[in-house]
């Protein structure tokens, strides 16, 4: 019964929500952001321990927004149980929860959504949510993935005349928020479509295999893996039509754009812009503008010092301030991304809301090739995803050196587990290549490295880069 309520105010909300984009002017978004804030603002002062600490010398129904000061991360991290808004909720409890392998994709506690970053910055953030907020999450991003498509035909097309198939190519192996999304949803919502999830390190024939068997209208997953999939269904081995893809966690490239359009011909491309802290960010229109959206999020582009960049001007980070989330507030919640934000561009979609550029991640696609002399690529997220899983990895950078050589540099947390690390990876490796066919044409190294730095030009380390030019002839 519970969940049947949850789905019915997860429409509502993606109803509501779509409603505000289409038919609200700039001036009463705006208000109800203030409006928001401010609610926001009182609440965590009230009830979190942390915040009553942060403002305890701010008058905050004066206050404007930056006069607050900023949070982020590690702050959060080391005042974790005071971050909330409820008491009882340990630290141990959390930590347990989130690194016990059989509790990915169920509630902390039978009621909380529970989801953490990825580690391999060092730090892993904990990130709780109610899960009636969490419902309410899913119905913005849903209303707001779809836009226009969310129109009565559309409906009526995939919930009378075919249950919509959904293929979620994610990573899948911890509490990922993009996973969680898909799996933490109310049950009845699966009468209505058919949500399957792939994991991202399953390897490519089989990734194929089961996606010719599905036959999705829509798939969700990393821009350089949909050029993946664009290379596999030019090669004639994808057998699939898709309506509708959508992407995250990295800009797209136009080339890539291009691959995808030659490949699937009709298919609607949209780049969403969340994090595990906030999911609902921007999100692009058929204009193939993103916009923030502000009615559920403040987004502050800033430089190094915090200070406000003005628009048009790339920030060196952002602040985010997600009204959604009551059971841990993130206000002026610093996030390491450079961002351009245009709050004056009329967009074409007619939506009131700012337009947002993410500079996001540049991660390469590495070309490898088969005996036989084929080029099959290799995009960066998977093999994210096996370095993920690693206990004790610092830090990690895995380059395409020569044709078909890679070499694994890695820094541990403490080096007496260098000699485990370096098994994990190489077992990892061999197990994510085994059943592709360059496996018997690769060589990998591994070292140990004493430092790795990010370039001058980027703002994060690049992770996973190619030396090696793309072959002009991937099939
Ligand atoms: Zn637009």
């Amino acid at each position: 019964m519970k969940s049947f309520f949850q789905l019915i105010l997860m429409f509502a909300v993606a109803v509501w929500a779509r409603v505000r984009e289409r038919y609200f002017s700039r001036e009463r978004i705006l208000k109800i952001r203030d409006k928001k804030l401010r609610r926001l603002i009182k609440y965590a002062f009230r009830k979190s321990p942390l915040y009553r600490k942060l403002y305890q010398n701010i008058d905050i129904s004066k206050a404007k927004l930056t006069d607050l000061p900023t949070v982020n991360k590690e702050y959060l991290l080391k005042h974790l149980p005071d971050s909330l808004t409820i008491r009882g909720i340990s630290r141990d409890e959390i930590v347990l929860f989130a690194h016990d392998p059989d509790s990915v994709g169920k509630y902390f506690k039978n009621r909380y959504v529970l989801s953490t970053t990825s580690g391999t910055t060092g730090i892993i953030g904990y990130f709780l949510m109610s899960q009636w907020q969490w419902i309410v999450q899913k119905g913005v991003e849903f209303a707001r993935l779809l836009k226009h498509r969310l129109s009565f035909p559309y409906v009526y097309k995939y919930t009378v005349r075919t249950k919509l198939r959904w293929a979620m190519i994610v990573a899948s192996e911890g509490h990922y928020i993009t996973y969680l999304l898909a799996r933490l949803t109310p049950k009845q919502a699966f009468y209505l479509s058919d949500i399957r999830i792939f994991s991202i390190t399953k390897p490519m024939n089989k990734m194929v295999e089961e996606l010719n068997e599905f036959q999705p209208h829509y798939v969700h997953s990393y821009p350089t893996f949909l050029e993946a999939l664009a290379y596999e269904k030019l090669a004639g081995r994808l057998k699939i039509d898709v309506d509708f893809m959508s992407s995250g966690s990295e800009p797209f490239s136009d080339h890539a754009r291009e691959v995808i359009k030659k490949a699937f011909k009709d298919v609607e491309i949209v780049e969403t812009y969340g994090t595990t802290e906030a999911i609902c960010l921007a999100n692009q229109c058929r204009y193939q503008k993103m916009h923030i959206n502000e009615d559920y999020v403040l987004i502050e582009a800033v430089d190094d010092e915090n200070r406000p960049v003005s628009d048009g001007v790339a920030s060196k980070k952002v602040l985010i301030t997600n009204f959604i989330n009551k059971l841990q507030p993130l206000i002026r919640y610093e996030l390491r991304d450079s961002v351009v934000i245009d709050r004056n561009y009329k967009c074409e979609c007619g939506s009131p809301f700012a337009v947002i550029e993410v500079q996001g991640r540049s991660d390469d696609t590495f070309y490898l090739m088969t005996k036989e002399g084929h080029f099959r690529a290799f995009p960066p997220i998977p093999f994210e995803a096996l370095f993920l899983r690693i206990k004790g990895l610092r830090q990690y950078q895995l380059i395409h050196e020569e044709q078909n050589h890679l070499l694994v540099r890695y820094i541990a947390q403490d080096s007496k587990e260098n000699e485990r690390i370096e098994k994990e990876i190489r077992e990892r490796f061999a197990e994510f290549f085994k059943d592709t066919d360059v496996a018997d044409n690769i060589t990998v190294t591994i070292e140990e490295s004493g430092e790795i730095t990010r370039p001058p030009t980027h703002q994060k380390v690049r992770q996973i880069f190619s030396r090696v030019k793309p072959p002009p002839n991937i099939i």
